[in-house]
C-alpha cells in the first residue's frame, strides 16, 4: 500500500520523466518476496519439526515477540497444511513451527470444500508456499462417522451429513477394511482431489512448482507418516 505523498512524489517524477504515471508507480507483484521454500525443502522441515514433537523435544521456534513484528506486515508460509479440525492434531504443534511458518485449513475429516480449496490457493498462489499437506490422523471420529453412517443407509443429524457425505467416496472404496484404512484412503482421495483441482492448483502441480502429499497423524507416538501415493512432481 503507498502512502499519499509516495504516490505524489511518484507521480511528479513521472511527469518530470514525461512518462505516464503508471508506469513507475507500478510495483513488481512480489515486491517483498523472500526467496521461496522448495516443495522437498518444505517436506523436510516438517518432517524434522514432528521428530522433536515424537521425541518430546519441542523447540517452539519463531513464537518470539520479534517474530510477531517480523510478519506483522507480511507472511511467507512454507507450506500448506489441510488437516482435520480434531484439538488433538495441530499441525502446529505435531511439525513444531512457529508463527508464519505454515498456513493451516482446518475442517472435521479434512475434506474439500469451495472455502478449504479457495483458501489452499491462496496460500500458494498469493503467499508462495510450495507445498500442500493432506493431514488426516488415527481414530478420526469424522471418519468413523460417515462409515457408521453409510453401513446404516441413514444420514447424519444437521449439517454433520455434509463431512459424510465428503468423506463417502474413501468409505465406499474401502469396505470391510479398518477405519484406518479409509482414513487413508481419504488422506491419498482428498490429495489426489487437489492436484487435480482446476485452473489454479492443477496448472501448479503440472509445471512443478507446487506439490501435494497425503499424511497420518499417529495419536499413540505423535508420528507422522507420509504417504506414498504418487510419483513425486
Ligand atoms: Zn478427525
Amino acid at each position: 500500500m503507498k502512502s499519499n505523498s509516495s504516490i505524489l512524489i511518484v507521480a511528479v517524477a513521472a511527469a518530470f520523466l514525461s512518462l505516464p504515471a503508471g508506469t513507475i508507480a507500478k510495483e513488481p507483484e512480489h515486491a517483498d518476496a523472500t526467496p521461496k521454500v522448495s516443495p522437498t525443502e518444505a517436506l523436510a522441515r516438517l518432517k524434522a519439526g514432528n521428530q522433536h514433537f515424537v521425541e518430546s523435544k519441542l523447540q517452539h521456534p519463531r513464537q518470539t515477540a520479534e517474530r510477531r513484528t517480523e510478519l506483522a506486515t507480511s507472511q511467507h508460509p512454507f507450506a500448506v497444511v489441510l488437516s482435520c479440525a480434531d484439538s488433538r492434531t495441530s499441525p502446529e504443534v505435531v511439525f513444531d513451527q512457529g508463527l508464519g511458518d505454515v498456513f493451516v485449513v482446518r475442517v472435521a475429516g479434512n475434506v474439500l470444500n469451495d472455502e478449504t480449496v479457495g483458501s489452499i490457493e491462496y496460500a500458494v498462489e498469493h503467499l508462495g508456499a510450495q507445498l500442500i499437506v493432506v493431514l488426516g490422523h488415527e481414530r478420526c471420529g469424522a471418519i468413523k462417522a460417515a462409515r457408521e453412517t453409510i453401513a446404516a443407509k441413514t444420514e447424519a443429524p444437521g449439517h454433520i451429513q455434509s463431512l459424510v457425505k465428503a468423506i463417502s467416496p474413501a468409505v465406499e472404496a474401502t469396505t470391510g477394511a479398518d477405519a484406518e484404512v479409509t482414513a487413508k484412503a481419504n488422506e491419498l482421495h482428498v490429495a489426489k482431489e487437489l492436484r487435480e483441482s482446476a485452473p489454479i492448483l492443477k496448472e501448479m502441480v503440472e509445471k512443478g512448482t507446487i506439490s501435494v502429499v497425503a499424511a497420518h497423524y499417529d495419536l499413540d507416538t505423535g508420528a507422522v507418516e507420509f504417504l506414498k501415493d504418487a510419483p513425486a512432481k
